[in-house]
């Protein structure tokens, strides 16, 4: 399917690996010229040459924690305008409820929430001007099925899906879309943190916590970063003008339930 965003300029912060990597390998393959993200500058270079090479298409690459506000000035400064935003960043740390305390949360708001929203802010008036726009937030499952040592992200995360249901019906009319995608269990180093973390809890090998967490999903594994990308790409599409404001969960069916 021709996506008919062939030639138009995408921002893809925390992109040099997993899911953004995902979303910016797809857009690349529409021909969307790039401009990529991360902290580490080394993995950052060989992603945007990775996929110059493979695409033939314009990549910048801007090392910069996109949480921090002179790095994420940065990454603005350089990606300029763009005519599709795909938000993203580190996900907080798992743990119990006791132990966190205003500062975790704090940090957990400033990633998860307030530095998307500052991306959106600063982009969308460009997009209503130009009256085409695409914005796609990777968020998580946990946003419909909170997971419980989560607790940091499904607050955050909350916090940006509530400013994206009001954003998303303010900028429809211009032709700006912003939806939200939501993975589930997706074969990313974040999924291999987790899947340790639950290991050690469990007093499970790596393995088997691995199997176990592929035996509790429908499709008896977890998704991976290239079908992903596929789906972002398809909401920056032109076909997807008439999806606004959307939940989208990608989790193989983990989530049970009729609607
Ligand atoms: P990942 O494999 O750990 O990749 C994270 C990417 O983001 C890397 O390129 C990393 O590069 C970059 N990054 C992290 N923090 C950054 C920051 N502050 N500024 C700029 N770049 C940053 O993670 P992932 O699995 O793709 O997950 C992406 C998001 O989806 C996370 O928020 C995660 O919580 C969420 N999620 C993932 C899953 C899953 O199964 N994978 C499920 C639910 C939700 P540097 O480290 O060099 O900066």
């Amino acid at each position: 399917m021709d996506l008919g965003i062939a030639g138009k300029r995408a921002l893809v912060t925390a992109s040099s690996k997993g899911l953004g990597r995902g979303c910016a390998e797809a857009l690349a393959a529409a021909g969307v010229n790039l401009v990529l993200n991360a902290r580490g500058a080394e993995a950052l270079e060989r992603t945007a040459e990775d996929i110059r090479s493979t695409h033939g298409v314009e990549v910048t690459a801007v090392a910069a924690d996109i949480v921090d506000e002179a790095g994420r000035a940065r990454v603005l400064e350089a990606a300029g305008q763009v005519d599709i935003l795909v938000t993203n960043a580190g996900g907080p740390p798992p743990g119990f409820w006791q132990d966190w305390e205003r500062e975790d949360f704090i940090k957990a708001l400033d990633a998860n929430m307030l530095a998307p929203i500052a991306l959106i802010k600063a982009q969308l008036p460009g997009m209503i001007e130009a009256g085409w726009g695409r914005v796609v937030n990777i968020t998580s499952a946990s946003v419909r099925s909170p997971i419980a040592q989560l607790g940091l992200s499904n607050s955050a995360r909350a916090g940006l899906t509530g400013y994206v249901a009001g954003t998303a019906r303010q900028v429809a009319r211009h032709g700006v879309t912003i939806n939200n995608l939501l993975p589930g269990s997706h074969d990313t180093d974040r999924i291999k943190s987790l899947t340790q973390a639950t290991a050690e809890r469990d007093g499970l090998s790596f393995d088997d916590a691995a199997r176990q967490r592929n035996a509790a999903n429908p499709t008896g594994r977890i998704g991976t970063a290239e079908e992903f990308g596929n789906t972002c790409a398809f909401i920056c599409s032109q076909h997807a003008g008439f999806l606004v404001g959307q939940n989208i969960l990608l989790d193989g069916g983990a989530f049970n339930a009729t609607t």
